[in-house]
């Protein structure tokens, strides 16, 4: 049997349907509509893109976003100030802060699971019925990414190695993982031979790397033909982690919108 190529973008648009549809329930038997503040601060071409698609996949669930722009000079206690605002509207269930070091701020926030570690765990759970076994190797050790991906997967059954830059001989590391997580931020870092044939890999790597006629092309942290020849599935780059992490925003946002009125986690 070939490569199975875990298709993040259909899987994400099938969660984001359900989604949509618990947000009608919502505003149907309840009057409720849940609504996310995003909030930007500084100019950077990136995050607004990420911002207005982010957006973009709120209004299109049915949910109220509230985009909020400060300028790069905004001060600690502005932002903070902001936070605690929002965070006392009844409309707004979750709040999404772009760009600044949102460690302290996000970990007061709420349980929720982090968007792009839960979009992990979802691809995963395609190929797998259940992670509780599996050998899983995490690549990155970030507080975005690796570490929380990691604590996911140690509560799902998982064995869970963390990989980082001082890993001695991280190939055979690598080799010996069912599930591989790459979050390393390195263009095709993770090659065929790392991997034991058969795996699963989720590759989270967004990486831009001059492409043909100077256009700039984006790849992830693994050498995707590579791991195609070897693994048993492999998320794609694009088209593969970062849909979900959109999907994952929205789940958040509506269960969010269900706790804060008292209400149980809704049926997704
Ligand atoms: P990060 O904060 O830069 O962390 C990178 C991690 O990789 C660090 O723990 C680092 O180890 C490790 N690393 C770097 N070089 C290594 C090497 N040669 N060997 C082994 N480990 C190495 O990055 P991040 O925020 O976690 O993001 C990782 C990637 O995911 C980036 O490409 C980012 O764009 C992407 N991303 C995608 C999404 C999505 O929605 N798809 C969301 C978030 C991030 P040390 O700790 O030892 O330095």
């Amino acid at each position: 049997m070939g490569t199975r190529i875990i298709d993040g973008k259909t899987i994400a648009a099938d969660l984001r349907g359900k989604v949509t549809d618990a947000v009608h329930r919502l505003r149907r038997d309840r009057g409720i509509v849940p609504g996310i503040a995003v909030v930007l601060v500084g100019v950077d071409p990136a995050s607004e893109v990420y911002v207005r698609n982010k957006s973009k996949a709120v209004a299109e669930s049915g949910m109220r976003a509230f985009d909020c722009k400060l300028a790069a000079s905004t001060s600690e206690a502005e932002l903070i100030a902001l936070i605690a605002k929002l965070n006392a509207d009844e409309e707004v269930s979750g709040i999404l802060v772009q760009l600044v070091n949102a460690g302290r701020l996000a970990s007061g926030l709420s349980a929720l699971v982090p968007c792009t570690p839960m979009g992990c765990v979802i691809l995963a759970k395609t190929v797998h019925e259940t992670l509780a076994g599996l050998e899983a190797v995490v690549i990155g050790r970030s507080n975005i990414v690796g570490k929380p991906v990691a604590r996911l997967l140690l509560s799902e059954n998982a064995t869970v190695t963390i990989t980082h830059s001082r890993t001695n001989d991280l190939p055979s590391v690598c080799r010996r993982a069912d599930l591989v997580i790459a979050a390393i931020g390195r263009p095709e870092m993770v090659r065929g031979d790392w991997i034991k044939p058969g795996a699963t890999i989720i590759d989270v790597g967004i990486n831009r790397v001059p492409g043909e006629g100077g256009k700039a092309r984006i790849v992830g942290d693994v050498a995707y033909a590579e791991a195609m020849q070897v693994a048993g599935a492999v998320t794609p780059v694009p088209g593969g982690v970062g849909p979900m992490t959109i999907a994952c925003l929205l789940l958040n946002t509506l269960r969010a919108s269900c706790a804060q009125k008292g209400l149980p986690a809704p049926k997704v």
